[in-house]
């Protein structure tokens, strides 16, 4: 509805100031950000305790507004647009809103309580949309200044508005209800949330009343503390599952994943299902129901359309936990009240007896914190909660009136710790303050599911590390390769892992990745191990410390030292002692010391080569030669120049077969990616990665129809055929199709039939249960990258990095 000024200005009492009152006016505004702010934008300058509109009037003028309501017109826009002068204008927007609901004429559904508001308006909103063009509150705007906004957005096509109205303190109802002037009241569950801004319950039940001190009819459940409350001049439609005189009588009953209600209503008698089974839900459910029985619906109706209703809000989200866990997610809100509606639904959705609670801190309560945390304390033990994680300073100061628990001052706390706490077969409810971020933890907790994803187990790595450190002297230090995205595994995800574990350095194999590393916040000393003569400049630049092993590369790069006048820059030198592969040989030695010495813009900070047959003992004299080499063109280095470098030789396998040979350092490869060379050994690793899929589709072939390019697969019996959208452009190998490799479903083999395509695979899964969807691992458990490797002809080291960066990896801790 168009308005002009003309008719605004009489109705929130404003002196104006302007070019003309017969401006058109089609759009409100409290948002200076808005782009939809215009020329028939009225735009009200609310101010707060954080921000005054006002500030931005020039702006908005800049931005073609023309029409603001202010408290007072700041100096630099004097003059420039039309101005309504008011004392309030917050009180000036209500009035207005007022004004303008009064324009229209249709039935307003006005919800208040305490939970269930936003939630009973999505519903409804659902359940009454076949056959009304509603308007109603958008998101949870229910406040002061939402509950105008809301009710300015009607038009003339609306026949039904439905409004929720939230209050936090006395006095504010009344104004809500001039706005809303619902014509059909609904209250919904009324707990303890919000309590501050009341003396009692007493009084935040007659407050919230007041959004009904006008209606025609008021839709609640049937209690006896609201009737004491209750003008009884106000027409109730009531309902119960306790009192048989209420109007509606409900007898509810849990029927496996639904709850049926039984429901009598005058003569009728008829039985609805809703695909819920907890309190909060049932209750916002038949408060929907109620509202669809006054519109006079047919049962049938009803029946169809609340069978239908959908989980609505941000809270209480279940999802499969790492582990064998059940996650309820309630992380965006703390209050007892809810509290208690969170961990019935905990019971009632618990796959896992074990039940754990990850609580925040709680607010609005009303109580004091040891009243709270009492209260606390004995709904937990009458829920038979397990265990208790407490979060934020005052519940860690309530502790000790919790069994089993353990509490942290920060969420932050928390997640350093995550590690420690062991969580597995159990049903977690995670509940917290908005401002607690539990949604991270939620993101630790969470079962990761895409469709072809490399899971990475970071308490695997972990572990790994841990192994090679135990054969380590407790001095020599421990360098990590975290070449080629740390052996397809994940670059700096790794790397992060790896800083927490103070690991001493990282090595790389081109500048590109160290540089990487550092951009992401890594600052570990990274060691690149091929720096090419082009990178040096951007390897001084983010702190990287090359490899040198040629004096052709030293030269250059001690010319860029110079030039950017570098001191004591570390490089680290290799040697080549059999490997030739990089490195100084014996005879260019001279050469290295003689360009080294009395050169103060670098410092050789280690020393190192690189053996050729350490996982291989039949070449152990070889290995033997080059360590003996090492020693000794290492010692002339640290002689003649006069220094202490860190020494280092050894990669995974040698640490295991050439102990005495640890020097200083060693550099850790493919064993912390949970693979060793020697089949003793890999039964202490973990598995690190699980390349996982999906199916995609099933089909059934008869005997002589063909799978896939070439037709080389022909079916010598039906078969049930599975397509899992991973092929070789992921990394898989061709060689692996055609008979040759399997996948794992549901733990059983099935063959790789046909080749294997860019983008997918097709494999054989006549003897397998199992459906579209399900997962298929590719490799991880079984069959492992070491078998994988072993059948290919190759490496496991191959196999890892040959996994496509466009395959998702996922991390996460058991
Ligand atoms: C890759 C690499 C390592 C690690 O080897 P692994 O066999 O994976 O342990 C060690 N040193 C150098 C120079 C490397 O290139």
């Amino acid at each position: 509805m168009t308005l002009s000024l003309k008719n605004i200005i009489p109705v929130i009492h404003a002196k104006w100031f302007g070019e003309s009152d017969a401006m058109p006016i089609d759009h409100i505004s409290i948002d200076s950000r808005s782009l939809q702010n215009g020329q028939n934008t009225l735009f009200f300058a609310l101010s707060g305790p954080n921000n005054d509109a006002h500030n931005y009037i020039e702006e908005l003028i800049d931005a073609g507004v023309l029409n603001f309501v202010v408290t007072h017109v700041p100096d630099e826009v004097r003059g420039q647009a039309n101005f309504l002068i008011v004392e309030n204008t917050l009180e000036a927007l209500q009035q207005f809103a007022a004004y303008y609901r009064n324009l229209y004429h249709f039935p307003v559904i006005g919800i208040t309580g305490s939970n269930g508001k936003t939630i009973v308006k999505e519903w409804l909103n659902f359940l009454l949309g076949p056959d009304y063009n509603i308007i109603r509150s958008p998101k949870s705007y229910n406040s002061q200044v939402g509950v105008p906004l809301s009710v300015i957005s009607i038009n003339e096509k609306h026949n039904l508005g439905i409004f929720e109205a939230g209050i936090s303190k006395v006095n504010e109802m009344e104004k809500l209800e001039k706005i809303i002037k619902p014509t059909i009241g609904l209250l919904t569950n009324i707990g303890s949330a919000h309590d501050e801004g009341f003396a009692n319950i007493g009084e935040k039940m007659k407050q919230k009343l007041k959004l009904f001190s006008d209606v025609e009819v008021l839709i609640l459940h049937k209690s006896k503390t609201v009737e004491t409350f209750l003008n009884p001049k106000i027409k109730t439609f009531s309902w119960s599952c306790k009192y048989e005189n209420a109007d509606v009588f409900i007898v509810k009953k849990i029927i496996v994943d639904k709850t049926a209600l039984k429901v009598k209503y005058n003569s009728d008698d008829f039985e609805i299902k809703i695909p819920f089974l907890d309190d909060a839900s049932v209750e916002n459910a038949i408060q929907c129901m109620m509202v669809l029985l006054h519109f006079g619906y047919d049962p049938k109706v009803i029946e169809n359309r609340m069978s239908l209703l959908f989980p609505v809000e941000m809270r209480l989200k279940v999802k499969n936990g790492i582990n064998n866990t059940t996650l309820i997610d309630d992380s965006y809100s703390s209050d007892f009240q809810s509290l208690k509606i969170a961990l019935d639904f905990l019971e009632s959705q618990k796959l896992y007896k074990k039940k754990t609670l990850i609580l925040s801190d709680i607010f609005q309560s009303g109580l004091s914190n040891e009243e709270l945390y009492s209260n606390v304390s004995q709904l937990i033990i009458a829920n038979k909660i397990n265990r208790i994680i407490g979060i934020g300073e005052t519940i860690s100061q309530f502790k000790n009136k919790f069994l089993n628990c353990v509490t942290f001052a920060t969420t932050n706390d928390f997640i350093a710790a995550f590690d420690t706490l062991s969580f597995g077969n159990e049903t977690i409810l995670i509940k917290g303050a908005r401002h607690f971020r539990f949604e991270e933890i939620v993101a630790l907790l969470e079962e990761k599911t895409h469709e072809t994803v490399l899971e990475i187990n970071l308490n695997a790595i972990s572990h790994n590390l841990n192994f090679y450190k135990s054969k380590l002297k407790p001095e020599t230090k421990l360098m990590v390769m975290v070449k080629a995205f740390g052996y397809g595994n994940g670059g700096f995800e790794i790397a992060k892992l790896l800083e927490h574990h103070k690991t001493d350095y990282l090595g790389v194999a081109f500048a590109d990745e160290g540089i990487a590393l550092k951009n992401a916040g890594i600052t570990l000393p990274i060691m690149v191990l091929n720096p090419e003569n082009t990178s040096f400049s951007a390897i001084i630049q983010h702190g990287l410390e090359p490899e040198i092993y040629s004096i052709k590369g030293l030269n250059a790069f001690l010319k860029i030292a110079a030039q950017k006048k570098l001191e004591h820059y570390p490089i680290h030198i290799k040697l080549d002692t059999g490997m030739h592969r990089l490195g100084f040989e014996q005879n260019n030695i001279d050469e290295l010391i003689f360009t080294l010495k009395e050169n103060k813009s670098v410092i050789v900070q280690s020393i190192l080569s690189h053996m050729a047959t350490s996982d291989e003992l039949t070449h152990k004299d070889f290995a033997l030669s080059q360590i003996e080499l090492f020693e000794k063109l290492s010692s002339k280095l640290m002689s003649e120049l006069k220094i202490k470098p860190i020494r280092h030789i050894l990669n995974t396998s040698g640490i295991s077969n050439f102990p005495q040979a640890q020097y200083d350092m060693v550099r850790l490869g493919i064993g912390l990616y949970g693979v060793s060379n020697d089949p003793d050994e890999q039964k202490f690793l973990e598995n690190v990665g699980t390349l996982k899929s999906i199916i995609s589709q099933l089909r059934m072939i008869p005997i002589g129809d063909s799978v896939g390019y070439g037709r080389r697969f022909i079916a010598e019996r039906p078969t049930k055929i599975a397509t899992i959208p991973i092929g070789y452009a992921d990394g898989i190998s061709r060689h692996w199709g055609n008979g040759v490799g399997f996948v794992m479903i549901n733990n059983k083999k099935a063959r790789i039939v046909g080749s294997i395509c860019m983008d997918m695979l097709m494999v054989d899964v006549t003897e397998i249960k199992c459906k579209e969807g399900d997962s298929v691992v590719i490799f991880g458990e079984s069959p492992t990258v070491i078998y994988i490797a072993e059948q290919l002809k190759t490496i496991p080291y191959e196999i890892l990095t040959s996994i496509s960066q466009r395959v998702k990896r996922v991390f996460y801790r058991e």
